[in-house]
């Protein structure tokens, strides 16, 4: 095997544990949270979706400014006056991916490519922390700057 051919199956088959952004650092909100709510986390934060949570920290889906607008979506306006008395967990994403800690760079690249975060799990399914797209591309960028 050449030298770029084992950096590059190094690279592939490395755990994603390092590129995780902890749980502590993630900006989220949880199922039975009020839609006003959502909205002010996500516009506070700057993110345009974040993860959503039970009791028992783990993740349940993502919620988005987009789904949120389009819920409150009226004929002619946006019925802001509805945004308290809908929850977070009747609009949200449910289909969402989630990878485990120990998951490969390889899958989490592939993952990657149609979300620009991945939610990340431990065995009992705790949240542990996102991976974003843009920690995997930097990675990624780095090796291709390294091997030219
Ligand atoms: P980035 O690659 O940093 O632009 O992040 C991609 C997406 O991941 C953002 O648009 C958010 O949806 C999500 N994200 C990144 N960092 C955080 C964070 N600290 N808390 C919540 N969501 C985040």
């Amino acid at each position: 095997m050449t030298i770029d051919r084992l950096k590059q199956s190094q690279l592939m088959s490395k755990e994603i544990s390092d590129l995780i952004i902890s749980h502590e650092k993630v900006a989220h909100v949880q199922l039975q949270n009020p839609l006003d709510h959502a909205l002010l986390i996500l516009i506070k934060s700057g993110y345009t979706a974040i993860p959503v949570l039970d009791n028992d920290f783990r993740v349940r889906g993502q919620i988005s400014k987009n789904e949120i607008l389009d819920s409150i979506l009226g004929l002619e306006r946006l019925e802001i006056e509805r945004l308290h008395d809908i929850t977070v967990e009747t609009v949200m994403k449910k289909k969402i991916p989630r990878l485990k800690t120990d998951t490969t760079f390889s899958k989490a690249l592939t993952t990657s490519i149609n979300h620009p975060f991945i939610c990340i799990e431990d065995e009992e399914a705790s949240f542990v922390g996102i991976l974003t797209r843009s920690s995997i591309l930097a990675l990624v960028n780095r090796y291709f700057q390294q091997s030219t």
